[in-house]
């Protein structure tokens, strides 16, 4: 029988509820049981893919082709579970699942309401996490304890534990224990505030993950229990973690965390392998040698508008004993003061998705300085179609070359739409998305990278390189390395005569580990380190 964990938030948002829902998970994979992660997202989008990255941050893309939230990204990065369409649900998803049914006839004239409909609807989703593959479900809930949009997830869970039978059900609240430096003094009221509007709302938390400035005394703790009714060894206390996110799962460890859900659910264990996390733990910090890479993007302020791209970047590092730095810089800046200006100096220059033509220039400028001064880099969808466009310009020169989406009447449409995504009038889901095969050539740097010829990788973009420029292309240097069987659409280029240049179609960020870092992504921080 499947057991669940729900982790919801209160106090403030953006404690880290996704991160220490994988950590959670991690710790329990590491001792031998399967575990699955889904989340809740309580805004009413129907899912992030139509949201804006200064919004939103990154849209994370499975392998069954959704647009999830990053928190999805963490899952995968920490565990081995797979995530999909059924892992993350927003309130837009859900009332549009009850609106379809309730039209199709399916509540049989009944007054559709938001209990029983929507949270049983809610309720069905937790379920779909249930099977013989999985010991354990976590749920995270998004938003914070007391937000309006919460309450039916909140009563979906209550009820979800009721009918369950409470020792299958474990509920933890990840809260804010401020420190007043005026005072100085550790804040213990928001906490139990956030624990009494869950109370409110029927669930009592077994476990309290604090986060917090500084040390949690033991007097505090046990305030905390007695005021917000759990036990003593059940208030973990969870001290900021910078720079590296993967130390989270090992704080938890320090306090027992794991032991304590175990106990608490009643899970049967099969060995410990948390020795291969630590591994990567001791690699990150101490590392053998040091690179750096640019990052020119048009979101660079938002920290987590790339989250999957820096995370895969430090896999690379681990992949190669190595610390990377990342310069941000903003594609804008380049067209401003120029290229050697943001970019002297760096070992690697990446470019990475992004849609609308603002900052496009100053992209096709540093893939431009990458090219002539032979400077390892790496263009992922929206790189690879700038690189294309740079390639066009000023190795085959095609002036006005450009990609439709930025001008529609553009002499040379080196990257422009298939016929079937100009049909297409619908935002929400309709790029070309989801894993997808790829064919490589043998001989190439992709198949270095990889070892093999067939490989498949997630995608999230409507414009294509176009196939009419192929052979223009090649007679003046480029490699088309991979292809897509079925359409045969450029699927990786790369340049014959520089150390490593290299462009993607698809998105590999989305499936690099520090357990097991992309290929290419190893290959890009190898070929920065300059062996
Ligand atoms: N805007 C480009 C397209 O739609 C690239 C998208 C991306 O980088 N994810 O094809």
């Amino acid at each position: 029988m499947t057991k669940h964990i729900f982790v919801t938030g209160g106090v403030v948002s953006s404690l880290g509820k996704g991160l220490n829902a994988a950590s959670i998970g991690m710790l329990l994979e590491s001792r031998g049981l399967k575990v699955k992660l889904q989340k809740f997202d309580p805004y009413v989008n129907v899912d992030p893919g139509t949201m804006s990255p200064y919004e939103h941050g990154e849209v994370y893309v499975t392998e069954d082709g959704a647009e999830t939230d990053l928190d999805l990204g963490h899952y995968e990065r920490f565990t081995h579970s797979d995530t999909s369409k059924h892992c993350n649900y927003t309130t837009g998803s859900i009332y549009n699942a009850v609106i379809m049914k309730e039209r199709k006839g399916e509540y049989l004239g009944k007054t559709v309401q938001v209990i029983p409909h929507i949270t049983n609807e809610i309720i069905e989703c937790i379920q779909r996490l249930d099977g013989p593959d999985t010991d354990v479900a976590i749920s995270e809930i998004g938003g914070i304890v007391g937000d309006i949009e919460n309450q039916p997830f909140l009563e979906a869970i209550r009820q979800f534990g009721q009918r369950t039978g409470r020792e299958n059900v474990l509920y933890i609240h990840l809260t804010l224990v401020p420190y007043l430096s005026a005072a100085e003094e550790i804040k213990t009221k928001p906490t139990q505030h956030s624990v009494g509007m869950l109370r409110q709302a029927g669930i009592q938390p077994d476990i309290l993950i604090c986060r917090t400035e500084k040390h949690i005394s033991a007097e505090i703790k046990e305030k905390l229990s007695l005021f917000c009714n759990v036990d003593r060894n059940a208030i973990i206390e969870e001290r900021d973690v910078k720079p590296y996110l993967y130390e989270i799962p090992l704080i938890l460890v320090e306090q027992g965390l794991d032991k304590l859900i175990i106990q608490k659910l009643g899970l049967k264990t099969n060995g410990n392998t948390l020795h291969k996390w630590l591994a990567i733990l001791d690699i990150l910090k101490n590392p053998q040698q040091a690179t750096e890479i640019a990052i020119v993007g048009k979101y660079i302020c938002h920290q987590s508008s790339y989250e999957s791209i820096y995370e895969s970047l430090i896999h690379g590092g681990i992949g190669n004993n190595a610390r990377v730095r990342v310069r941000r810089v903003e594609s804008e800046d380049i067209e401003k003061n120029g290229v050697q200006t943001h970019l002297e100096g760096v070992k690697g220059i990446l470019v990475p998705g992004g849609f609308g033509v603002r900052g496009v220039e100053g992209k096709i400028a540093a893939i431009r300085y990458a090219r002539e001064k032979n400077i390892p880099f790496f263009g992922i969808c929206l790189g690879l179609q700038c690189a294309s466009i740079e390639f066009a310009r000023n190795v085959c020169a095609l002036k006005g070359a450009n990609s439709t989406e930025f001008e529609v009447n553009t002499p040379h449409p080196v990257i422009s739409l298939l016929e079937e995504q100009h049909k297409v009038s619908h935002k929400g889901g309709t790029m070309r998305l989801g894993a997808q095969p790829c064919i490589i050539q043998p001989g190439t740097k992709a198949f270095s990278a990889y070892g093999r010829e067939e490989i498949s990788e997630r995608h999230r973009h409507r414009y294509e390189f176009n196939n009419g420029y192929k052979e223009l292309f090649q007679s003046h240097g480029m490699i088309f390395s991979g292809r897509s069987p079925k359409d045969d659409l450029v699927e990786i280029m790369e340049l014959k005569d520089h150390p490593w240049f290299l462009c993607v179609q698809f998105h590999p960020e989305f499936k690099s580990k520090p357990t097991n870092p992309h290929p290419l992504f190893k290959e890009f921080i190898r070929a920065s380190l300059g062996t």
